[in-house]
């Protein structure tokens, strides 16, 4: 399937119409959500960028529903975060269901309040999530070029891309990089030779779009387990609406071809619907992979294209969404020779640490839900519905349970960028969130620049050297809710533009951020100067 065609002007070879070379910074492959939000934050910090997508229009069916807050956080920085919550429906309280006989409720109410502005999931359609993204994404001058598909590419000191328009001309495309955010049969990969490995779970996996009335009907999500399947309904905005996901390991069933006759009795002996009109209906098969690399050369992986596993706890899109801010800022730094380009070398082990671990866990998680062993099902169908309660009414496990799946306990603490720590918070780490009124301390992370907090009072040596390096310095009077989040009163905060820390110094050597600067090669100058809008 490899083609190679290389033309520096309009001409037919092998009976394709080759045009002119176009060239970018970054070319993109694919809008799914991961594509999307890497253009979007490149576009806000100027870089110029492609992005392009095989199919002719967006996709209208849902996979991915729950946004998790550090998504959320992430969409704040561009002005995004409050489009999505109106839109969304949170996700306030879910309802266990054994073989038709609700055997637990439980309320996660602002399950993270003082950890995050979005103390809570929130349920908003993929499809509908994708097409706000293109819309805000046309507001910054960037349009999707749809029915553009990429054949295959080089890449020596820059990428020669060949991409298959409609009318089946190929088009050249040179670019500075490349990023491959083409989902899980990413040609980038496959062209970059990157292995995948991983396995498919046995599993025929389901989702329906229904309309329905009943009690699970209510707004709350409600979770239906059986001696080997699971059945998990959200609720979305409009009410009456819910999306249903589900598997099947049933033989006879996995034998033939799925279709919502065949599940239909079975949803309703495990939870009390009535189904008034499926909209769609959908089956697939689930894997679960990581790309062995993440990055060769001038070529990035993200998204499913890096790292897919079992929707179960509802990560994967928001980890796509993840990889594409980190990747973003250090491309926008090293484009606008702000940044060595070493420092895209901490994209993969920034990256590739989490959607390891990420992996292994939902795997897990998976492997606990559907397992039919004995011991698996007594813990499934016994003990964990007994449990969910007290778990939930004790603050430490609601608030570890919080912070692993809304993935604001991702860290970099092991990246060659991070350093340091002062208290429990360590070079690596989320920026923690304190409400100060009205507002909260993520308020400036908004530039999408190199800046330093510090909560209480500055030393006159780092106002010198946040004033000689135009480093944005942002001081917050000291209040006790600071303390609590783990940060210490006069320590310099060194934080990068995706809201991570860089390093934090004690008052005493606070002035050792321009050395960080200097070791990492890095200009802290924001990037206002150079943006082209
Ligand atoms: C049923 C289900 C439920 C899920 N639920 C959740 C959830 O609740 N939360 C969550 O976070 N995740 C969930 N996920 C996972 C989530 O849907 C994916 O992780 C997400 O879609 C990945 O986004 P992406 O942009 O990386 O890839 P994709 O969405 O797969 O997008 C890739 C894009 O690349 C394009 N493309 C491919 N090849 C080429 C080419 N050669 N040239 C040009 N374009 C190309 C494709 O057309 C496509 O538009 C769920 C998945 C499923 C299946």
């Amino acid at each position: 399937m490899a083609l190679r065609l290389f033309s520096k002007s309009n001409k037919v070879i092998a009976g394709m119409t080759v045009s002119d070379d176009t060239e970018t910074d970054v070319l993109i492959i694919g809008a799914g959500p991961t594509g999307l939000v890497l253009a979007l934050w490149l576009a806000h910090m100027g870089v110029r960028v492609r992005i392009i997508d095989k199919t002719a229009e967006p996709g209208t069916t849902s996979r991915a529903l729950a946004v998790q807050a550090r998504t959320l956080e992430l969409y704040g920085q561009i002005g995004l975060a409050e489009a999505v919550v109106e839109r969304s429906r949170a996700a306030l309280a879910v309802n266990l269901w054994v073989t038709g006989k609700k055997r637990t409720h439980v309320a996660f109410g602002a399950m993270g309040e003082g950890i995050s502005r979005y103390p809570y999931p929130v349920i908003f359609p993929q499809d509908e999530h994708e097409r706000l993204l293109i819309e805000r994404l046309s507001r910054v001058g960037v349009e999707v070029e749809r029915s553009m598909e990429l054949l295959d590419f080089e890449t020596t000191h820059q990428v020669v891309a060949h991409v298959k328009k409609s009318d089946g001309s190929v088009e050249t495309c040179r670019a500075a990089w490349i990023a491959g955010c083409d989902g899980a049969h990413s040609i980038v990969r496959e062209a970059l030779n990157i292995g995948f490995a991983g396995g498919t779970y046995e599993h025929i996996f389901y989702v329906a779009d229904i309309e329905a009335t009943g009690p699970v009907m209510n707004g709350e999500l409600h979770v239906g387990l059986d001696k080997s399947d699971f059945l998990a309904l959200f609720p979305l905005k409009e009410g009456g609406r819910v999306r249903l996901v589900g598997t099947v390991s049933d033989e006879a069933l996995r034998r033939e071809t799925l279709t919502w006759d065949d599940i239909n009795t079975r949803v309703m002996e495990w939870i009390p619907i009535n189904v008034v009109r499926v909209n769609w209906f959908s089956t697939y098969h689930v894997h679960h992979r990581v790309a062995e690399h993440f990055r060769k050369g001038h070529a990035f992986l993200l998204g499913d294209a890096a790292h897919i596993h079992s929707p179960v706890g509802g990560q994967g899109m928001n980890t796509g969404i993840g990889d594409a801010v980190n990747l973003a800022w250090k491309l926008a730094w090293v484009l606008h020779g702000r940044a060595d380009k070493s420092l895209l070398d901490s994209y993969e082990p920034e990256r590739i640490a989490f959607a390891r671990r990420l992996v292994e866990t939902t795997d897990q998680a998976f492997t606990a839900v559907t397992s039919s062993r004995p011991t698996a099902r007594f813990l499934r169908l016994d003990v964990v519905p007994a449990l969910l309660p007290p778990l939930f009414a004790f603050t430490p496990t609601r608030r570890l349970l919080y912070q692993t799946v809304s993935q604001t306990n991702v860290n970099y603490r092991e990246s060659a960028l991070s350093e340091l720590h002062v208290g429990p918070v360590r070079g690596g780490d989320r920026l923690p969130w304190v409400k100060i009124s009205n507002a909260d301390n993520f308020a400036p992370l908004t530039a999408l620049d190199w800046q330093v907090h510090v909560y209480g009072a500055a030393t006159q040596e780092l106002r010198r050297i946040c004033s000689t390096r135009d480093l944005r310095l942002h001081i917050f009077p000291w209040r006790a809710e600071m303390a609590r989040a783990g940060l210490r009163p006069n320590a310099a905060y060194l934080m990068r533009p995706d809201g991570y820390i860089a390093t934090v110094q004690p008052e005493a050597t606070a002035g050792r951020i321009g050395a960080y600067l200097d070791d990492h090669h890095i200009a802290a100058v924001g990037l206002s100067a150079s943006r082209s809008q």
